[in-house]
């Protein structure tokens, strides 16, 4: 059904056939029992919120909200916030089912979760968002709490947004309550090592995987898909190891150097024109373009369905580790596996994240912080140790990073599942 889609759909996909398509076929390797498979086939609970928000001119303006939770059933629910006109009921339960998977790949005791509000956050005016953000936060209060649902930042959400809804949920109850979100900034219970997380482990999953192919990362080609939290850090981190940085892009196009890029300069610039377009002495390149020039590594990290059946026989890289969740359609990936690419799923490569989230929350919960080395220690400890576990999957049943991380996370969910029993 997935490749007809398709097919259909150019390439494209609706993300959440997408993450049905990736569960059935790692539910049937697994032979996953029938109740097993229905439990997990599904989100626990699914909320649509239509809320006013006052604008500046004194109008009202209507918003529509969702947050989804997956599984809980190895703890409380987890996932980021997304502000985008694209978000979808679909996309965002897509989101929450792949969260329920990184949770369980890391082995971490959370479950799945994502929220969204479709907006474009740059027609907003700060005030506006803070007031959207305060009345999103009150609208989905039903379902968050720092023991059932920690939201964090996702596309076009920051720590600023993050401590709104901090305190919006705080205010509420009459006290402060850190623990209910993560990627807050340090000042309110946020962590060391979180703004760089996700980038500290994609780099980290390319260095594995390099070393295992005994590659040379120095002066290594990267192209990356998306300048902003996770593709922009991922790139400089890159850069500060040795690689080439020929190519990145954002929304507005791209830019390609084959001698390499200078991240921090493309940082600056983006910061002052909001777009990586224009940047000195490099070519301009469309934004699909951006995936199909020659280097080694990809990073994609943007949003869902950019490497799809149609331009995945055209991708150069021979590694890429997934920054974005959902990038690569399952039909993409069978002609990426087929071709030897190798790709570092998106529940693996951008799990760090959610990883040092997780830490945020148990040192908001303790009232006890750690130093940025401890943070950095914990975080590489999990993530060494996620990719051996997937990679040993991978070995055993001779199938690509994708199917056996999926395989091992839904293992893990399953088998809590099962020992909770189906209540009553
Ligand atoms: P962000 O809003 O900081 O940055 C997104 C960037 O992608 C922007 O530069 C935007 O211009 C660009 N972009 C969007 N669509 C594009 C397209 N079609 N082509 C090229 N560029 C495009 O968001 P982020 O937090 O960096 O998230 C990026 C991806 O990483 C998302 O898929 C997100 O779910 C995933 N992710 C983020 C985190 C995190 O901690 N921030 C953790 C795990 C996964």
């Amino acid at each position: 059904m997935a490749v007809h889609n398709e097919v259909q759909t150019g390439g494209r996909l609706n993300p959440w056939e997408m993450a049905q398509a990736q569960f059935t076929a790692a539910a049937d390797r697994l032979k996953l029992r029938d109740d097993l498979r229905a439990i997990l086939s599904e989100p626990k609970r699914e909320l649509i919120v239509h809320f006013p928000v006052r604008m500046d001119d004194g109008s009202l303006r209507m918003f529509t909200g969702f947050r989804v939770q997956h599984n809980i059933n190895r703890g409380p629910a987890k996932g980021g916030i997304r502000y985008d006109v694209n978000v979808t009921l679909d996309e965002v339960k897509a989101l929450a089912m792949w969260m329920t998977w990184k949770c369980a790949v890391v082995n971490i005791p959370f479950g799945g979760a994502k929220g969204g509000v479709i907006c474009n956050p740059k027609d907003l005016s700060a005030a506006e968002l803070e007031r959207l953000t305060r009345r999103y936060a009150t609208e989905i209060s039903l379902l968050i709490g720092p023991h059932s649902d920690i939201p964090a930042p996702d596309v076009n959400t920051n720590p600023q947004i993050m401590a709104w809804i901090m305190d919006t949920y705080s205010m509420h109850l009459g006290y402060t309550v850190p623990a209910v979100v993560t990627g807050k900034p340090l000042a309110i219970g946020g962590s060391e090592g979180r703004m760089d997380a996700t980038a500290t482990g994609v780099a980290a999953m390319v260095e594995l995987a390099a070393a295992e192919a005994t590659l040379d990362l120095n002066g290594e080609r990267v192209a990356v898909q998306g300048f902003g939290n996770a593709g922009s850090i991922a790139a400089k981190l890159l850069h500060k190891r040795g690689c080439r940085i020929v190519a990145v892009s954002d929304t507005q196009g791209g830019i390609y150097d084959e001698r390499g890029l200078d991240p921090d300069k493309v940082s600056r610039h983006k910061q002052e024109h909001s777009t990586v377009v224009g940047y000195a002495n490099a070519q301009p390149v469309s934004v699909a373009g951006v995936l199909e020039v020659p280097c080694y590594i990809l990073i994609p990290a943007a949003t869902e369905n950019q490497i799809t059946s149609e331009n995945a026989a055209r991708i150069q890289a021979q590694l890429i580790a997934e920054a974005a969740n959902g990038p690569t359609t399952p039909a993409a990936d069978r002609i990426l596996f087929e071709r030897g690419v190798r790709v570092i799923p998106d529940i693996l490569a951008n799990a760090a994240g959610v990883t040092v989230s997780y830490f945020e929350w148990v040192q908001d919960l303790q009232s006890f912080f750690w130093t940025s080395e401890e943070i950095a220690d914990k975080l590489s400890h999990v993530m060494t140790r996620a990719y051996r576990e997937v990679h040993a999957v991978a070995e055993s049943e001779r199938c690509d990073l994708r199917m056996a991380a999926s395989m091992l996370a839904i293992q893990r969910v399953a088998e809590a599942t099962q020992q909770r029993g189906v209540y009553p």
